[in-house]
């Protein structure tokens, strides 16, 4: 059985006739840049999310960056984040000309571990920057009283946990900014570049709207140096489509990962992602751990020899990356994001998966694991 890690055109298959409509839309009115369509979805994400504003950009990476630059974040500052996570959660604090203040992760959630931000906060530090890995909301509750202790913005990188919620709040509506990705393969995924940033804050959203659009309010009067960063009327267009679909296929995945757990809950040395009983994971990605004895690269190419798409999200920590190595990190310094590298691996998951596919794949561990 052939099985990707994710299956893009059974989704599409599934909505062809809104997604196709919803292009011929866009292409009818000539209204490529901006417009009805991108002012829709930015009205229908507010609403969803539950935050007063939201304003779409041209990527994910493209939201952490305005973001933190309308969070007043520049040269000099220093941002707190986590060391396991996308290149992109990193680049958009270095773009803005600040540091990235990495602190290890917890081992069952892969997440920022809030136990050890304080002892990083320095006079420079301006913001803490918590990602959501896989669909799993950070310990928020945690993370905003260490910043509201210290005067500090929080942002939230979002770009793997459209949907998920934390104390029954959608993440991206909990600090002052969440920055999402609409990537083809996140769990709101266009079909091409695009992202959005929510917040509750009117000036976070004035200056992120004029970044993105050249620094202007009105067009060819320029306020401040700006970018080109908006979010396509086409992209806008087919998330809107795509957005009416999402609770049921993050329900769908929640049952899909229901059904990993328990096939592999009588495997030995098998993790399945924490279950945290005050938050809903939006499992954008299934990212079981292994326990140490098991070599997870030998695991890995057995099972895509048996058809299955797998992905290590990420084989490398930020601060062991050569791009950052100016920061002078060493390895040892984050054990347990080190930790991780070596033992996670991402399974298939996407909404339209069987139930006979689950059961094969977790037949295959179980299999090769045991042998
Ligand atoms: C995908 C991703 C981003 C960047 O989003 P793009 O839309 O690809 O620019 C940022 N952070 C995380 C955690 C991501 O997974």
């Amino acid at each position: 059985m052939k099985i990707p890690l994710v299956d893009l055109k059974a989704q599409y298959q599934s909505i062809k006739p809104e997604i196709d409509s919803a292009i011929a839309r866009v292409i009818d009115s000539t209204q490529f840049i901006l417009g009805p369509e991108v002012k829709a979805f930015e009205e229908e994400v507010a609403a969803y999310i539950g935050a007063k504003y939201a304003i779409g950009v041209a990527s994910g990476t493209d939201a952490l960056h305005l973001g933190l630059i309308a969070a007043g974040v520049g040269p000099g500052d220093e941002v707190i984040t986590t060391p396991f996570t996308f290149i992109a959660t990193a680049e958009a604090i270095t773009n803005c000309g600040a540091k990235p203040v990495f602190v290890d992760i917890q081992p069952d959630t892969f997440n920022m571990d809030p136990a050890k931000i304080e002892a990083k906060i320095t006079k420079k530090t301006k913001a803490i920057l918590p990602v959501h890995l896989y669909g799993q909301p950070a310990d928020m509750d945690a993370i905003l009283q260490i910043a509201k202790k210290h005067n500090l913005k929080v942002l939230e990188d979002c770009a793997q946990a459209f949907g998920a919620s934390y104390k029954n709040k959608k993440v991206g509506s909990l600090a002052d900014a969440g920055c999402f990705s609409f990537f083809p393969s996140k769990g709101l995924g266009g079909y091409g570049d695009g992202g959005m940033v929510t917040t509750n804050d009117p000036s976070i959203d004035e200056k992120v709207r004029m970044l993105r659009a050249h620094g202007a309010k009105i067009t060819y009067y320029h306020l401040i140096p700006g970018f080109n960063s908006r979010l396509d009327a086409m992209q806008a267009a087919i998330l809107r489509a795509k957005l009416k679909h999402l609770d049921e296929w993050n329900r769908l995945r929640t049952e899909i990962a229901g059904a990993y757990a328990r096939n592999l809950s009588r495997t030995k040395g098998v993790l399945p992602p924490a279950n945290k009983p005050d938050s809903r994971h939006s499992f954008n990605y299934y990212t079981l751990r292994f326990a140490k004895d098991i070599n997870r690269n030998e695991l890995k190419k057995s099972l895509e020899a048996a058809g299955i798409g797998t992905m290590v999200y990420y084989p490398l920590s930020l601060h062991l990356q050569d791009a950052y190595k100016s920061l002078g990190y060493k390895r040892g310094d984050f054990p347990e994001s080190e930790r991780a590298e070596n033992e996670v691996i991402s399974l298939p998951i996407y909404p339209e998966m069987t139930a006979e596919q689950i059961t094969y794949i977790t037949d295959q561990i179980g299999l090769l694991i045991t042998r």
